[in-house]
């Protein structure tokens, strides 16, 4: 058996909320709410999510020696996260300044800190991680030479998942390794570019072309959208239950870290799938990320 169902390997940051009425113009300066800090980045966020459902889940990031560094770790220990692969130190941990006007639109400054200096070094001195995760899953806010590190560094046979986001060129090697590669709408269109086409199938179609395994596009409130390379088969949607959504915030990384934990298991795409858009349902009924993600029993209440 191995040591854990799902490493993800990512990014850590604290998001720094502040409300406001309105944005400053340059120069300018406006008052806004009390600060919210709340722990964030999307593998901190998926390993979260993951070990909230009962997942045995390891985090291979990097935070700064600082508070905020302190409290993703405290975040990570409290959903039961084996945070044994958290580098400490060389930069500030990494930062969204997050501005919330009153219609709920965000204005964000990203400092990676940290995250930037998570190097592919450092996953080639996690080699006992990486040997012991049944599922990889990684996204885009870390280096991609230390996520293509990944791909090579991992153990064979173990399953590797690319949400890539921010939207970046992946290079083949990492795309032909994704099983799956995980998209919403927006990545969709960016990886494709003009060969996007006009809807989920046609994404799915171009996307299983560029050489992943498999291919996942989440569709918000329509759920999902599965595809399987080399079958034949064609794409299976998944719908996601309805519900009174809040606030999306985290959704697509509570989807994901639920899909990859369900294949470490051994269940099929769309049976996976079909649980993480129940997971991913579940998170928008409440407010925020990480406070959003829900129990295996509440994801069954559902
Ligand atoms: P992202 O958060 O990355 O933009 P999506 O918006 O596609 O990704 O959401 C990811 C998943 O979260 C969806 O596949 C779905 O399961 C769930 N989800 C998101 N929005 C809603 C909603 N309004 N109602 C129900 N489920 C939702």
């Amino acid at each position: 058996m191995n040591d854990y169902d799902l490493l993800v390997v990512g990014s850590a940051n604290a998001d720094l909320v502040i409300g406001v009425e309105r944005r400053p113009a340059p120069g300018e300066t406006v008052l806004g709410s009390d600060l919210a800090v709340h722990p964030g980045g999307k593998g901190a966020n998926q390993a979260v999510a993951a070990a909230r459902l009962g997942a045995r889940t390891a985090l291979l990031a990097r935070v700064g020696d600082d508070a905020h560094g302190r409290l993703l770790l405290e975040s990570q220990r409290a959903a039961g996260v084996d945070t044994g692969g958290v580098l400490v130190g060389g930069a500030p941990t990494g930062v969204a300044l997050i501005t919330v006007d009153p219609s709920g639109d965000n204005s964000i400054v990203v400092s990676p800190g940290a995250n930037a200096r998570l190097t592919p070094e450092d996953v080639r001195a996690a080699g006992d991680l990486l040997a012991g995760a049944g599922v990889v899953s990684a996204q885009l806010e870390i280096p991609l030479e230390t996520v293509a590190e990944v791909v090579r560094a991992r153990a064979a046979g173990a399953r590797f998942v690319l949400n890539p986001s921010p939207p970046a060129p992946l290079p083949p090697d990492v795309l032909a390794a994704c099983d799956p590669l995980v998209v919403n709408e927006h990545e969709a269109r960016f990886v494709l570019g003009d060969a996007a086409g006009h809807g989920p199938e046609d994404w799915a179609r171009a996307l299983l072309a560029l050489g992943p395994r498999s291919v996942v596009v989440t569709l918000g409130a329509e759920g999902a959208l599965v595809a399987e390379g080399g079958t034949g088969a064609s794409a299976v949607r998944v719908p996601s239950p309805r519900v009174d959504a809040v606030d999306t915030t985290g959704a697509g990384d509570a989807f994901t870290a639920a899909l990859a934990w369900r294949l470490s298991l051994g269940e099929d795409l769309a049976t996976a799938a079909a649980f993480a858009v129940r997971v991913g349902a579940a998170a928008v009924t409440r407010e925020g990320a990480q406070a959003s993600f829900p129990t295996a029993e509440e994801v069954s209440a559902l």
